[in-house]
């Protein structure tokens, strides 16, 4: 299979959503089959979430670009991601950002991610598994966060870890639909944006859901 061909397709196809150059060249930058499992690469370039393993999935392409796009990256920013799964959205995040930090529950998909993160060279990633207290407290406030698993509303502390003037991107609502929150953080307010409909694999823990 032409891997580079599939991608160029599929990216070429979000360009009527997404507007943002620098995401459209992040997506054809990195290759979504090394994030997935050897019987899904096949389905690499397909615009669909596709199972990694442990009950988890790698979000689709178009949710991936659509959350970057609105973290408004410039280059600069220091970024909390809440999920690292296959370490996709990271690789993509470490493209646009100055440094990202993911933090990941499942001890074998940090590892799987991170050993695949450094095999293909990023040097800006640290990936940490999770501890009861959502996100990353150690290296507080970050200018961007995203979290790519369902959460049944805004947890306080993630947002206590998010910078003045910073963007948080978190899909919120049940177990099994979510809308795409993107909540800016003013000095005295929360700004709250609805960007749609979408389906994530649940967030777990003290301020999220119960592990099923
Ligand atoms: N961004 C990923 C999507 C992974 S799916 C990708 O591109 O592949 C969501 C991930 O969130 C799962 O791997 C799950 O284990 C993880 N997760 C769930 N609750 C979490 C929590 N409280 N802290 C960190 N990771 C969590």
């Amino acid at each position: 299979m032409d891997y580079e061909a599939a991608r160029s397709a599929l990216v070429s196809s979000l360009k009527g959503s997404i507007k943002d150059e620098q995401v459209i060249k992040a997506m054809l930058r990195v290759p979504r089959e090394l994030f997935v499992p050897p019987e899904e690469k096949h389905h690499a370039y397909d615009d669909r979430p596709l199972p990694i393993g442990m009950g988890q999935t790698i979000s689709q392409p178009y949710i991936v670009a659509l959350m970057t796009e609105a973290l408004e990256l410039t280059g600069r920013e220091k970024v909390l991601e809440i999920g690292t799964g296959s370490g996709y959205q990271t690789a993509i995040l470490a493209e646009l950002a100055g440094f990202v930090v993911t933090v990941e529950r499942i001890p074998e998909l940090a590892r799987v991610a991170g050993d695949r993160l450094s095999a293909l060279g990023y040097k800006n990633i640290v990936v940490q598994i999770a501890e009861p207290n959502i996100g990353w407290q150690a290296e507080a406030p970050y200018d961007a966060i995203i979290v790519t698993a369902a959460a049944p509303f805004v947890p306080e502390k993630l947002l206590n870890q998010l910078a003045v003037g910073g963007r948080m991107i978190i899909p919120v609502g049940s177990r099994y639909e979510q809308d795409l929150y993107k909540v800016i953080k003013h000095k005295d307010k929360n700004e709250i944006q609805n960007l749609g409909g979408c389906r994530f694999v649940s967030l777990i823990g003290e301020d999220a859901w119960d592990e099923e």
